[in-house]
C-alpha cells in the first residue's frame, strides 16, 4: 500500500503522537478491534471503522495515540489513516488557482473621516465621581495637608486663633 503524503503540521502531529503512544500497552482482541491500555484506562480501537473509544480520531480525523499504538503493532502507517483532506493532493487542489494581479486601480482609501461621527454624549446615571482614578504606576498617596496652621487674619503660623 502506497503511503499517503500529508501536510506538514499533520506530519508533525503524528510524530508527537508516535512518541506519546509509547505509554500505551497493546493487546489484540480480534482482527478488527484492538484493546489499548493507557494510564490505567482501556480503549477499544477499531481499525476497519476508524474508531477509538476516546473519540479523538472521530473528531479530528487524525489517529489518536491509542490508534497509533495499534498501527505500530500491525505494521501500518498512521499517515494512511488520516482523512484525505489532510493530504498533500487536496492541499494542492485547494491552492491550484493562481492569484492574478489586479489591474491598476486606485487603491487609495477614500477619505471617510467625515462620515464617521462620534458617539452622542450621554451623561451617566448618578453623581459623577470627584476623584480621578489613578493610573497603576501613580503612587497611592492621598493629599497631604500641612500640619502648620496659618491664621487667616494676621497671617501668623502655628496657631489657630
Ligand atoms: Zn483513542
Amino acid at each position: 500500500m502506497k503511503t499517503k503524503k500529508v501536510i506538514t503540521w499533520v506530519r508533525d502531529k503524528l510524530a508527537s503522537l508516535i512518541l506519546a503512544a509509547r505509554d500505551c500497552h497493546y493487546s489484540p482482541c480480534n482482527r478488527e478491534e484492538h484493546l489499548v491500555i493507557c494510564q490505567g484506562k482501556k480503549f477499544v480501537v477499531n481499525l476497519i471503522k476508524w474508531e477509538c473509544s476516546c473519540n479523538q480520531w472521530l473528531i479530528c480525523s487524525i489517529p489518536c495515540k491509542h490508534t497509533i499504538c495499534c498501527l505500530g503493532h500491525t505494521r501500518q502507517n498512521p499517515k494512511n489513516f488520516c482523512h484525505t483532506f489532510y493530504g498533500v493532493e487536496k492541499y494542492m487542489e485547494t491552492y491550484a488557482e493562481v492569484m492574478h494581479t489586479i489591474a491598476k486601480v486606485d487603491l487609495e482609501p477614500k477619505d471617510i473621516s467625515e462620515d464617521i461621527q462620534p458617539h452622542p454624549l450621554r451623561r451617566h446615571l448618578g453623581r459623577p465621581t470627584c476623584t480621578r482614578r489613578k493610573e497603576p504606576w501613580e503612587p497611592k498617596t492621598g493629599i497631604k495637608r500641612s500640619s502648620i496652621v496659618k491664621y487667616k487674619t494676621c497671617g501668623g503660623l502655628g496657631r489657630n486663633k
